[in-house]
Protein backbone atom coordinates (compact mmCIF):
# COMPACT_ATOMS: atom_id res chain seq x y z
CA UNK A 1 0.00 0.00 0.00
CA UNK A 2 1.30 3.56 -0.70
CA UNK A 3 2.63 5.42 1.92
CA UNK A 4 -0.22 8.48 2.44
CA UNK A 5 1.22 11.42 3.40
CA UNK A 6 -0.53 14.93 4.38
CA UNK A 7 1.11 17.87 3.89
CA UNK A 8 -0.36 20.47 6.34
CA UNK A 9 0.16 24.27 4.72
CA UNK A 10 -0.43 27.57 6.80
CA UNK A 11 -1.46 29.51 3.76
CA UNK A 12 -2.55 32.47 5.26
CA UNK A 13 -4.34 35.58 2.85
CA UNK A 14 -2.46 38.11 4.63
CA UNK A 15 0.56 36.46 4.65
CA UNK A 16 0.54 35.57 1.01
CA UNK A 17 -0.18 39.51 0.28
CA UNK A 18 2.52 41.15 2.19
CA UNK A 19 5.67 38.49 0.87
CA UNK A 20 6.77 38.05 -2.48
CA UNK A 21 5.44 34.21 -2.01
CA UNK A 22 3.36 34.33 -4.52
CA UNK A 23 5.98 34.55 -7.48
CA UNK A 24 7.79 31.50 -6.10
CA UNK A 25 4.74 29.16 -5.25
CA UNK A 26 2.19 30.53 -7.31
CA UNK A 27 -0.01 27.32 -5.91
CA UNK A 28 0.85 27.90 -1.64
CA UNK A 29 3.71 26.34 -0.27
CA UNK A 30 1.87 23.35 0.60
CA UNK A 31 1.68 22.79 -3.03
CA UNK A 32 5.12 22.84 -3.87
CA UNK A 33 5.70 20.50 -1.16
CA UNK A 34 3.63 18.08 -2.21
CA UNK A 35 4.85 18.19 -5.54
CA UNK A 36 8.70 17.70 -4.68
CA UNK A 37 7.02 14.57 -2.67
CA UNK A 38 5.14 13.00 -5.92
CA UNK A 39 8.31 13.70 -7.40
CA UNK A 40 11.09 12.00 -5.31
CA UNK A 41 8.26 9.23 -4.57
CA UNK A 42 6.44 8.46 -6.94
CA UNK A 43 3.89 5.62 -6.62
CA UNK A 44 5.04 4.82 -3.35
CA UNK A 45 3.06 7.65 -2.19
CA UNK A 46 -0.56 9.30 -1.94
CA UNK A 47 0.00 12.85 -1.03
CA UNK A 48 -3.35 15.23 0.13
CA UNK A 49 -2.55 18.51 1.16
CA UNK A 50 -4.33 20.60 3.89
CA UNK A 51 -4.78 24.38 5.29
CA UNK A 52 -4.93 25.93 7.99
CA UNK A 53 -8.16 27.45 6.82
CA UNK A 54 -9.84 23.98 6.28
CA UNK A 55 -12.65 22.99 8.95
CA UNK A 56 -10.10 21.45 11.62
CA UNK A 57 -7.35 22.41 9.26
CA UNK A 58 -8.29 19.35 7.38
CA UNK A 59 -7.30 17.33 10.34
CA UNK A 60 -10.08 15.52 10.81
CA UNK A 61 -10.44 12.14 12.82
CA UNK A 62 -10.93 10.37 9.45
CA UNK A 63 -7.83 12.32 7.48
CA UNK A 64 -5.16 11.80 10.37
CA UNK A 65 -6.01 7.98 10.72
CA UNK A 66 -5.40 7.91 6.94
CA UNK A 67 -2.13 9.60 7.56
CA UNK A 68 1.38 7.53 7.85
CA UNK A 69 3.49 10.97 7.43
CA UNK A 70 2.38 14.28 8.27
CA UNK A 71 4.53 17.39 6.98
CA UNK A 72 4.06 20.60 8.76
CA UNK A 73 4.62 24.36 7.33
CA UNK A 74 3.26 27.61 9.30
CA UNK A 75 4.86 30.88 10.32
CA UNK A 76 2.51 33.70 11.55
CA UNK A 77 -0.52 31.85 12.46
CA UNK A 78 0.61 28.97 14.76
CA UNK A 79 -1.83 30.06 17.60
CA UNK A 80 -4.67 29.73 15.14
CA UNK A 81 -3.96 26.43 15.12
CA UNK A 82 -7.00 24.75 17.51
CA UNK A 83 -5.49 22.90 20.55
CA UNK A 84 -8.16 19.77 19.65
CA UNK A 85 -6.61 19.05 16.73
CA UNK A 86 -2.55 19.57 17.95
CA UNK A 87 -3.85 17.01 20.65
CA UNK A 88 -4.88 14.38 17.80
CA UNK A 89 -1.85 15.15 16.34
CA UNK A 90 0.22 14.52 19.10
CA UNK A 91 -1.23 11.40 20.35
CA UNK A 92 -1.14 10.01 16.35
CA UNK A 93 2.47 10.73 16.89
CA UNK A 94 3.12 8.42 19.70
CA UNK A 95 0.85 6.22 18.13
CA UNK A 96 3.11 5.45 15.20
CA UNK A 97 2.68 8.41 12.85
CA UNK A 98 5.71 10.38 11.58
CA UNK A 99 5.64 14.43 11.35
CA UNK A 100 8.38 16.23 9.48
CA UNK A 101 8.20 20.38 10.92
CA UNK A 102 9.81 22.30 8.25
CA UNK A 103 11.65 25.75 9.08
CA UNK A 104 9.40 28.20 11.38
CA UNK A 105 7.01 25.17 12.55
CA UNK A 106 9.99 24.98 15.28
CA UNK A 107 7.38 27.66 16.61
CA UNK A 108 4.35 25.85 16.00
CA UNK A 109 2.60 23.95 18.80
CA UNK A 110 2.85 20.61 17.49
CA UNK A 111 6.63 20.63 17.44
CA UNK A 112 6.57 22.61 21.12
CA UNK A 113 4.09 19.34 22.18
CA UNK A 114 6.32 16.78 20.92
CA UNK A 115 9.77 18.38 22.25
CA UNK A 116 8.63 19.85 25.94
CA UNK A 117 10.70 23.17 25.54
CA UNK A 118 10.51 26.70 24.26
CA UNK A 119 12.00 25.78 20.75
CA UNK A 120 13.49 29.51 20.47
CA UNK A 121 16.32 29.98 18.31
CA UNK A 122 18.31 33.64 17.17
CA UNK A 123 17.44 34.54 13.73
CA UNK A 124 18.22 37.76 10.96
CA UNK A 125 17.62 38.25 7.67
CA UNK A 126 19.31 37.28 4.44
CA UNK A 127 22.33 35.40 4.13
CA UNK A 128 23.79 32.51 2.82
CA UNK A 129 23.86 29.15 4.27
CA UNK A 130 25.91 26.21 4.30
CA UNK A 131 24.30 22.46 4.91
CA UNK A 132 26.56 20.03 5.85
CA UNK A 133 25.63 16.03 6.04
CA UNK A 134 26.71 14.69 9.48
CA UNK A 135 24.61 11.87 9.16
CA UNK A 136 26.57 9.96 5.81
CA UNK A 137 24.65 6.57 5.38
CA UNK A 138 21.65 7.32 7.37
CA UNK A 139 18.27 6.99 5.16
CA UNK A 140 17.54 11.02 4.97
CA UNK A 141 20.93 11.84 3.54
CA UNK A 142 20.92 9.06 0.83
CA UNK A 143 21.66 10.34 -2.40
CA UNK A 144 22.49 14.10 -0.42
CA UNK A 145 25.51 15.45 -0.69
CA UNK A 146 28.16 16.00 1.73
CA UNK A 147 27.74 19.82 1.79
CA UNK A 148 25.46 22.36 -0.14
CA UNK A 149 24.53 25.89 -0.65
CA UNK A 150 21.48 27.62 -0.51
CA UNK A 151 22.33 31.06 -2.05
CA UNK A 152 20.04 32.97 -0.03
CA UNK A 153 17.54 32.18 3.20
CA UNK A 154 16.85 33.82 6.27
CA UNK A 155 19.85 33.14 8.76
CA UNK A 156 18.63 30.62 12.12
CA UNK A 157 21.19 29.98 14.42
CA UNK A 158 22.03 28.52 18.12
CA UNK A 159 21.38 28.65 20.55
CA UNK A 160 18.25 26.06 19.20
CA UNK A 161 16.23 25.59 22.96
CA UNK A 162 15.57 21.54 21.95
CA UNK A 163 15.92 18.60 23.84
CA UNK A 164 19.16 16.95 22.81
CA UNK A 165 18.31 15.13 19.30
CA UNK A 166 18.39 11.55 19.28
CA UNK A 167 20.30 11.97 15.35
CA UNK A 168 22.06 14.85 14.18
CA UNK A 169 21.57 15.08 10.71
CA UNK A 170 23.02 18.18 9.28
CA UNK A 171 24.38 21.32 10.07
CA UNK A 172 24.77 24.73 8.70
CA UNK A 173 26.21 27.24 8.95
CA UNK A 174 26.36 31.46 7.59
CA UNK A 175 28.03 34.25 6.35
CA UNK A 176 28.25 35.68 9.63
CA UNK A 177 29.73 32.83 11.61
CA UNK A 178 26.34 31.66 12.57
CA UNK A 179 25.91 27.48 13.36
CA UNK A 180 22.76 25.71 13.46
CA UNK A 181 21.35 22.13 13.93
CA UNK A 182 19.20 22.57 10.83
CA UNK A 183 18.23 18.31 10.61
CA UNK A 184 17.84 16.35 13.67
CA UNK A 185 15.38 13.40 14.43
CA UNK A 186 13.39 12.19 17.78
CA UNK A 187 11.49 9.29 18.59
CA UNK A 188 8.49 10.02 20.68
CA UNK A 189 6.30 7.35 21.66
CA UNK A 190 5.90 5.05 18.43
CA UNK A 191 6.48 7.58 16.39
CA UNK A 192 9.33 9.72 14.35
CA UNK A 193 9.96 13.51 14.24
CA UNK A 194 12.57 14.98 11.85
CA UNK A 195 12.90 18.83 12.40
CA UNK A 196 14.27 20.14 8.94
CA UNK A 197 15.37 24.24 9.33
CA UNK A 198 15.54 25.36 5.21
CA UNK A 199 12.29 26.54 3.84
CA UNK A 200 12.06 30.51 4.40
CA UNK A 201 8.96 31.81 2.10
CA UNK A 202 10.72 34.60 0.75
CA UNK A 203 13.14 32.07 -1.35
CA UNK A 204 12.87 29.05 -3.59
CA UNK A 205 13.76 26.47 -1.18
CA UNK A 206 11.39 24.01 -1.94
CA UNK A 207 11.88 23.68 -5.50
CA UNK A 208 16.03 23.36 -4.60
CA UNK A 209 16.99 19.53 -5.72
CA UNK A 210 19.00 18.81 -2.78
CA UNK A 211 16.17 19.96 -0.10
CA UNK A 212 13.24 17.76 -2.35
CA UNK A 213 15.64 14.99 -2.08
CA UNK A 214 16.04 15.50 1.84
CA UNK A 215 12.29 15.51 2.15
CA UNK A 216 11.66 12.76 -0.03
CA UNK A 217 13.60 10.78 1.84
CA UNK A 218 12.61 12.08 5.41
CA UNK A 219 9.00 11.05 4.50
CA UNK A 220 10.48 7.74 3.27
CA UNK A 221 12.35 7.21 6.67
CA UNK A 222 9.48 8.83 8.81
CA UNK A 223 6.97 5.67 7.81
CA UNK A 224 5.75 4.11 10.53
CA UNK A 225 7.06 0.52 10.90
CA UNK A 226 5.31 -1.40 13.22
CA UNK A 227 1.35 -1.30 14.59
CA UNK A 228 0.90 0.03 17.76
CA UNK A 229 -1.85 0.70 20.18
CA UNK A 230 -3.29 3.52 18.15
CA UNK A 231 -1.42 3.48 15.22
CA UNK A 232 -5.09 2.29 13.64
CA UNK A 233 -7.70 3.08 16.27
CA UNK A 234 -9.60 0.36 16.77
CA UNK A 235 -8.01 -2.10 14.68
CA UNK A 236 -4.68 -3.37 16.75
CA UNK A 237 -6.70 -3.75 19.92
CA UNK A 238 -9.15 -5.98 17.94
CA UNK A 239 -6.12 -8.36 16.60
CA UNK A 240 -5.31 -11.09 19.20
CA UNK A 241 -1.56 -11.25 20.20
CA UNK A 242 -1.00 -7.83 20.12
CA UNK A 243 -2.14 -5.47 22.52
CA UNK A 244 -5.55 -5.06 24.69
CA UNK A 245 -5.73 -2.90 27.67
CA UNK A 246 -2.79 -1.82 27.39
CA UNK A 247 -0.95 -5.02 28.27
CA UNK A 248 0.98 -6.86 25.23
CA UNK A 249 -0.20 -10.56 25.70
ZN1 LIG B 1 11.38 32.21 7.72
Amino acid sequence: MALRVTVYGENSHEFQENHPIKGIYPDGMHEAIAAGIREQLGDAVEVRTVVLQDPEHGLTDEVLAQTDVLTWWGHMAHDKVEDAVVNKIHARVLGGMGILCLHSAHYSKIFRKLMGTSCSLCWRDGDSETVWNVAPGHPITEGVPMVFSIPEHEMYGEYFDIPAPDELIFISNFAGGEVFRSGCTWRRGYGKVFYFSPGHESNPIYHQPEIKKIIGNAVKWLAPTMPSPTYAPGAPNAKPGWWKNGRHE
